[in-house]
C-alpha cells in the first residue's frame, strides 16, 4: 500500500543567526521541516539566537548548520546542489541602514550580489528539482515616499546604500521569476522588532537603555532623529508571513506591515512610561546618529497579504513595546546582579 504521509520538506535559511532567521527556524522546525542554516565563520560564536533549538548533529537534529557566506557564490551553489532544499529563505544581509553609509560596497556585496548568488544557485537546482525562493525585501526601498500608504505598486525611491542594494535584489528576484519561470517571491517587510532585535536598531536600543536606566546602570540615552515615523510590527508575526508567501499557489510580491505608523519619540515615550519613567528626563540628541539621507515616513498597506495569504499582524505597538521592555528589564536586572557579585 502506498504511504500517503507527505515527505517532510527541507529549507535553507541564509541569515539564520539573525533576528528573523532564528524565529523562522523555530517555525519551520515546528512544522516538521529539516532546516539548513548558513552560518558565517567568526572567531566567537554567533549562534546565540538559535542555541535553544540546536542539538548536536550526532543526536539526529533536524537543524543543520553549514559554514558559508553570501558573497561566496561558488560555495553557496555547491551547498544548495548538495542539500537540495525545497525552499530557500534569503534573509542574510548587512542589514543596518546607518552602517551601509560607512560600508556601501560591502553592503551591496552581501545584500545585492548575495541575493543574486542565491538566485543563481536556485536556478541551477531548479533544473533537476523545483525550489521556491523567498527574498527579504524591505520597506526601506520606498525611501523618500512617493505615496502613502505604500503598496506593492508604490515606486521605489531608495535613500541609502542598503536600500539601493535591496532594490537591486528585488528586481533580480522578479527577473529570475519572469526569465526562468522560477518560484521566486519578494516579501516587502516593514520594520519588525522583538526581544531578539539587534541592539543598534532604534527600538531595541531604547528598550535596552530604559531597562538599564531603571536599574541604575545607565544615566542617559543618546538618539538621532526622533521624528522619523515607522510601521513597527513583531518579528514572530512576520516570519509566519514569509512562510505563507512561499506556500502560495503562485510566486508574487507582498507587503507585510501593520498599517500603523508612529514616531521614534512615541516609541520611546511608550517604553519609558511602562517603567514609570519620563523619557524626556533621559533622552538626549546626538547628531552622530543622524543619517546622510533620512527616510522620514514609512506606512505599509498589507491588504494584498491579508486577502491572498490570510496574513495579518496580530501584535500591536503597545504589546510589542511591553514584550521588549519586560525582557530587557529582566536582562538589566541580571546584568546589575552580575556586576554586584563579589567572589569571597
Ligand atoms: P539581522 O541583522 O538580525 O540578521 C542578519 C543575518 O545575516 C545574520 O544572521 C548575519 O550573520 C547574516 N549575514 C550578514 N552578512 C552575511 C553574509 N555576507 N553572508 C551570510 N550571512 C550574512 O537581520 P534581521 O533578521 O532583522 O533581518 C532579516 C532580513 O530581512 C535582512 O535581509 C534584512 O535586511 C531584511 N529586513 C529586515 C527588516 C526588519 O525590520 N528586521 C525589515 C525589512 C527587511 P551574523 O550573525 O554572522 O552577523
Ligand atoms: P531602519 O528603519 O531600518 O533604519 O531602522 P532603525 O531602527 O535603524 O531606525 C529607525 C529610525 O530611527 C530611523 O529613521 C533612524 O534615523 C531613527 N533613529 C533615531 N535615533 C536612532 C539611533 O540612535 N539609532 C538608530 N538605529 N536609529 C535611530
Amino acid at each position: 500500500m502506498a504511504n500517503s504521509t507527505p515527505t517532510p520538506k527541507s529549507a535553507l535559511i541564509t541569515g539564520i543567526t539573525g533576528q528573523d532567521g532564528s524565529y523562522l527556524a523555530e517555525l519551520l522546525l515546528e512544522k516538521g521541516y529539516t532546516v539548513h542554516g548558513l552560518v558565517r565563520r567568526s572567531s566567537t560564536f554567533s549562534t546565540e539566537r538559535i542555541e535553544h533549538i540546536y542539538k548536536d548533529i550526532h543526536e539526529n537534529s533536524r537543524l543543520r548548520l553549514h559554514y558559508g557566506d553570501l558573497t561566496d557564490g561558488q560555495a553557496l551553489t555547491n551547498l544548495v546542489l548538495e542539500i537540495e532544499p525545497d525552499e530557500i529563505y534569503n534573509l542574510g544581509a548587512q542589514s543596518h541602514v546607518r552602517v551601509s553609509f560607512d560600508q556601501p560596497v560591502y553592503t551591496l556585496q552581501t545584500v545585492g550580489v548575495g541575493a543574486l548568488n542565491v538566485l543563481e544557485a536556485a536556478r541551477l537546482l531548479n533544473k533537476k528539482k523545483s525550489v521556491r525562493v523567498y527574498q527579504a525585501s524591505s520597506s526601506e526601498m520606498y525611501g523618500d515616499v512617493m505615496q502613502t500608504p505604500q503598496t506593492e505598486l508604490t515606486p521605489f525611491n531608495p535613500q541609502s546604500p542598503y536600500a539601493c542594494a535591496k532594490v537591486f535584489a528585488f528586481h533580480q528576484t522578479v527577473n529570475y521569476r519572469e526569465s526562468y519561470d522560477m518560484f521566486a517571491s519578494n516579501g516587502i517587510l516593514f520594520n519588525h522588532e522583538s526581544e531578539r532585535r539587534g541592539e543598534t536598531f532604534v527600538t531595541r536600543k531604547i528598550t535596552r537603555a530604559a531597562g538599564r536606566i531603571k536599574v541604575g546602570m545607565q544615566k542617559k540615552l543618546y538618539l538621532g532623529n526622533l521624528d522619523a515615523k515607522r510601521d513597527w510590527g513583531y518579528a514572530k508575526d512576520y516570519v509566519e508571513g514569509m512562510w505563507r508567501i512561499l506556500q502560495h499557489d503562485e510566486p508574487d510580491d507582498f507587503v507585510l506591515a501593520t498599517g500603523r505608523t508612529e514616531t521614534v519619540r512615541d516609541f520611546a515615550k511608550l517604553v519609558f512610561q511602562q517603567l514609570d519613567l519620563n523619557y524626556e528626563d533621559f533622552v538626549e540628541i546626538d547628531p552622530r546618529y543622524f543619517r546622510p539621507a533620512e527616510v522620514e515616513l514609512l506606512l505599509g498597506d498589507p491588504s494584498k497579504a491579508k486577502e491572498k495569504l490570510g496574513w495579518e499582524a496580530t501584535t500591536n505597538l503597545e504589546e510589542l513595546a511591553r514584550i521588549m521592555t519586560e525582557h530587557d528589564l529582566e536582562l538589566a536586572k541580571r546584568e546589575a546582579h552580575a556586576n554586584s557579585f563579589v567572589p569571597s
